[in-house]
């Protein structure tokens, strides 16, 4: 037995969301986008934090397919917004060694650095840095053009006034 704060006490200190009101109703998980593809749907990784199963929620891909919609956090009775706590389980499992897999880290540092670079994503430079990033050129080759040729992608970026202080924040 140890005296020190357990894995659920850092994770509601350094995410800022009182997830041990938590009541497992699942609510969020039937809202979630992305609940589909995860291993651990987001109810369920709120049961593994009280758990105090640390290795398993920082070595999970669910922690890395969050895309931070904020839905949980609105169906949410108890109003436990799940996004700050992924964001937090991947910071830890970042600290600690874990690696989400490639193609999808690749995804979120080509997203991150394009809101870096122009203030806010473009999409066309984010997908050929993502390419880049997952050696995986050609799989949607296809698509890429049709949205182009449709107008849906811009094909030149454009910076917003305020990038510096976005760079700051990054900073
Ligand atoms: S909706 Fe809220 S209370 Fe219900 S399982 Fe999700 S986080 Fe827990
Ligand atoms: S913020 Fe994350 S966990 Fe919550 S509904 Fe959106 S994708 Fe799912």
């Amino acid at each position: 037995m140890t005296n020190g704060p357990t894995f659920w006490d850092i994770v509601r200190e350094r995410s800022g969301e009182n997830i041990h009101r938590c009541f497992y109703c699942q609510k969020c998980t039937a809202g979630c986008p992305t609940a589909s593809v995860m291993d651990y749907k987001p109810a369920q990784v709120l049961r593994l934090i009280q758990l105090g199963r640390k290795d398993g929620v920082l070595d999970s891909q669910a922690i890395w397919l969050c895309v931070g919609c904020e839905t949980c956090g609105t169906r949410c009775p108890n109003h436990i917004r799940l996004a700050p706590v992924f964001d937090t389980l991947r910071y830890m499992a970042l600290e600690e060694g874990y690696r989400p897999d490639p193609m999808v880290y690749a995804l979120h540092r080509s997203f991150l650095n394009s809101i870096r670079l122009w203030g806010r994503v473009h999409e066309l430079s984010m997908l050929m840095e993502y390419k880049l990033r997952s050696r995986d050129l050609f799989s949607d080759l296809g698509m890429g053009v049709g949205l182009i040729l449709k107008g849906k992608i811009s094909f030149l970026p454009e910076r917003i006034r305020g990038v510096s202080e976005v760079r700051r924040l990054y900073k």
